[in-house]
């Protein structure tokens, strides 16, 4: 059994070790594929910023163009452009702050400044970029006068009346013209450059790495992991950019991959944004995200695990519930026999250096208890038993109930089970009396010593009920040990109830007749009757060696009643020879008295052969069992009602008490052969019996003492007053027909 649970257990392991690897498995791919979407939707809203960023610097770049140009068309229509008209637009212009600076240039290259200041350019440069520009407007500038730092120009030719007057320029500074774009969430942790498309960086966000670096391209190519292949990404990548294509690429740095999303500005010759990202600042973003997927599968996982616990704990309930029904009787809570095999094979496996012994038990005549205070009282005493009976056990013994009253255990061997039988005695029958069952509870036990520990079960639990059955109801010993002999025993056993039907049909079974004598007129008084089963081979089977066994059968009583027609036959024809006829007792099992129509055969039978009263007389063994005793008396009575002798056989042979003999109605007392045994030796044995049949007299009922077989015995019964006697010493049991030529002539 444990081994069935220790495999459960094993099972249960496994299964939520499966489970929780299923988890684990669903759980990554969930988390990756989580965390991978929101990388690509990272890259994706990194893509789509840079594009919006890009446009929005194209309109800025065309905005500013329009603005100088609208300045220049403004200019042209002043007519004369003196010193002052010239200064105050610009001052006015620059008041708008578009531009960080704007000024203008006449044909000669006389620069005009906001402040009225003149300085002096050659207007050859401007022409040139004016050339070059795309719309005739933006410009780079590196050699602007703001130190390192990089401007642009906006250009507008001013002409008045078909002649050119001079360009107005609006120059801004590429520093701050990345706060004009946003890439929303992504602000904080991308890096953006304005780029030209030799890599010049144009202007970069504050978080732009690489310190004094003035070109993307070496600044990359410094950082490559791989310089080679870094090589070859970026040739792609201008070829791109020449081509005015986006980019969407990640490049292998040394520190980490970084991700480079790069539009072409509308509106100009070669400008670029470029938002860069690195992976580890994906990861920085990403992490809550697969944090909070992991904390989800976690607490999925302790959920569905929580669940796997109770509904375990659900099916080990119903388990143990279906267990209890599969092992346990309902009746009294014991363990049943197919628990008792496991549990026993189980233990004497695991403990080979353990001294065990099967026993098997019962109740001394439990039925009566059953007969006498009804089942559940019954019941209530079994219940008991189990309950003292587990107690007693320590959890390397087990025990249960085969049937009814019938119990087995699996004890160590170790001198404690005569104490432990009185132990569970004494609980029941104190217990008994709560319930008022007044009947002495004994436990009669049969053990077999286990040898061979790998016996099987069943052939253990045999061998000890055998030695139980060897206990006989009449001894006085309650607790054999198993021998082998037992089981000639049960052979032989087995032999007669196979026979017995065919035996009674046969005639096999023939009354014996033995006298009762009268000592004082040393005459012929009566005679028993004794069953004697003759084979056809001639040997003979004394009733000790099959009454019990028929007793145990029931088919005593088929006997019983063959026999007493037997008598009542032969009764019937020395009556009709007219020869003497002496009384003749016949034994009556006490299993008669529970036929209830027992009384009414007999009746049948000694009316069928017509036989008067006194001539047949019935021995009934008395009962100490107060309940059955009631039930003897009222059968008795009935006997006595149609005129039937009846004797107490056996008187003193058990728990024989003339208190219990006042109830029931009888005519002779036969004091049982034993009690003259002890007579011989002892004055006070002589003394009772004295009182015995002093008070057998005051009753008014006959006496007669069994076993006689010495005249020293019979002279002390006439001493007592004791005037019949049966026994050896006077004749044994014979064949009717030497009865009959001895007495019935
Ligand atoms: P029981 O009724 O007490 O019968 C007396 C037994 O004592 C007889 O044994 C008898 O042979 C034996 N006996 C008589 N005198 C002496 C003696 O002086 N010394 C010794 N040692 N024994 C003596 P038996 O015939 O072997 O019967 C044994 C028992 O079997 C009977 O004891 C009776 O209980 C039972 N029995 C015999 N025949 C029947 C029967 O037809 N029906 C029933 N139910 N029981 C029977
Ligand atoms: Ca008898
Ligand atoms: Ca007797």
């Amino acid at each position: 059994m444990k081994k069935k649970i220790d495999a459960d257990i094993v099972k249960l392991y496994g299964i939520i070790t499966g489970l929780v690897a299923i988890c684990i498995v669903i759980c990554t791919v969930h988390v990756t594929s989580l965390t991978r979407s929101y990388r690509e939707a990272i890259l994706d809203k990194i893509n789509v910023q840079t594009q919006m960023a890009s446009q929005v610097l194209s309109k800025m770049f065309e905005k500013n163009i329009e603005i100088v140009t609208a300045e220049a068309i403004e200019m042209a229509h002043k007519g004369g452009l003196s010193h002052t008209v010239i200064c105050d637009m610009l001052a006015e212009c620059e008041r708008q702050g578009r531009f960080q600076d704007v000024y203008f240039i006449n044909s000669i290259g006389t620069v005009y400044h906001p402040d009225g200041s003149l300085t002096q350019v050659a207007i050859e440069e401007y022409t040139e970029m004016v050339d070059e520009s795309l719309d005739g407007g933006v410009y780079l500038d590196n050699n602007s006068s703001n130190g390192d730092e990089l401007s642009f120009m906006a250009i507008a030719p001013v002409i008045a009346g078909g002649l050119f007057k001079g360009y107005f320029v609006g120059v801004d500074s590429t520093a701050s013209i990345l706060d004009h774009v946003t890439l929303g969430y992504l602000d904080d942790s991308a890096i953006s450059y304005l780029t030209a498309n030799d890599g010049t960086i144009l202007s970069a966000t504050e978080n732009a790495g690489g310190g004094s670096a003035n070109n993307v391209y070496s600044y990359l190519l410094e950082q490559a992991k791989n310089p080679e292949q870094m090589e070859e990404m970026l040739n792609e990548g201008r070829i791109t950019q020449e081509n005015r294509d986006p980019i969407q690429v990640t490049l292998p740095l040394k520190m980490a991959n970084i991700y480079l999303s790069s539009y072409p500005i509308e509106g100009t010759e070669n400008w670029n944004y470029s938002c860069c990202l690195y992976d580890s600042t994906i990861d920085v973003m990403v992490r809550p995200i697969a944090i909070r997927a992991i904390l989800t599968c976690i607490s999925v996982i302790l959920i569905m695990l929580t669940l796997v616990a109770v509904v375990w704990k659900h099916i080990s309930k119903d388990q143990t519930r279906m267990e209890e029904l599969a092992y346990c009787d309902t009746l009294t809570g014991a363990k049943n026999m197919h628990y008792f095999e496991m549990k026993a094979r189980e233990l004497l496996d695991d403990n080979r250096d353990l001294p065990y012994a099967v026993i098997c038990f019962d109740i001394v005549n439990f039925r009566y208890m059953n007969e006498g205070y009804g089942h559940e009282k019954a019941d209530a005493i079994l219940a008991a038993l189990v309950k003292a009976a587990n107690e007693s056990f320590s959890y390397n013994e087990t025990f249960a109930r085969i049937s009814a009253d019938k119990f087995v255990c699996l004890a160590i061997d170790d001198g404690r089970d005569k104490a432990r039988k009185e132990f569970v005695e004494e609980r029941v029958n104190r217990y008994a009396n709560t319930i008022a069952v007044n009947y002495p509870i004994r436990i009669k036990s049969g053990f077999y010593v286990v040898t061979d520990y790998t016996e099987q079960i069943p052939s253990m639990i045999d061998k000890a009920d055998l030695a139980r059955k060897s206990i006989t109801g009449e001894s006085k010993k309650l607790f054999a040990y198993y021998e082998d002999s037992l089981i000639e025993e049960t052979r032989r056993r087995e032999y007669i109830e196979s026979q017995m039907e065919e035996a009674l049909e046969n005639g096999e079974f023939v009354p014996y007749l033995q006298p009762k004598w009268d000592m004082v007129e040393d005459k012929i008084a009566g005679a028993e009757a004794l069953v004697r089963w003759i084979k056809p081979d001639g040997s003979m089977i004394y009733p000790n060696d099959f009454i019990p066994i028929f007793e145990k059968n029931g088919f005593v009583e088929k006997l019983d009643f063959y026999m007493l027609e037997s008598i009542c036959k032969y009764v019937r024809r020395l009556l009709d020879e007219g020869k003497p006829v002496y009384p003749v007792s016949i034994n009556q099992s006490r299993y008669l008295l529970h036929n209830k129509a027992y009384v009414r055969m007999v009746q049948d039978i000694l009316l069928k052969y017509e036989i008067p009263k006194d001539y047949v007389e019935l021995e009934l063994t008395e009962t100490v069992f107060f309940l059955e005793r009631e039930h003897m008396v009222s059968v008795m009575s009935k006997l006595k009602d149609i005129n039937v002798m009846l004797s107490i056989d056996d008187f003193g042979s058990g728990f024989s008490s003339l208190n219990l003999l006042k109830d029931i109605p009888f005519d002779v007392l036969k004091i049982d052969r034993g009690f003259l045994d002890e007579t011989a030796t002892s004055k006070a044995s002589r003394w009772i019996l004295l009182k015995i049949v002093e008070m057998a007299e005051g009753l008014g009922v006959k006496v007669v003492c069994e076993g006689v077989e010495t005249k020293e015995q019979a002279e002390m019964l006439k001493e007592i007053g004791c005037h019949i006697a049966q026994g050896y010493l006077y004749a044994k049991p014979m064949p009717i027909t030497q009865f009959e030529e001895t007495y019935n002539c």
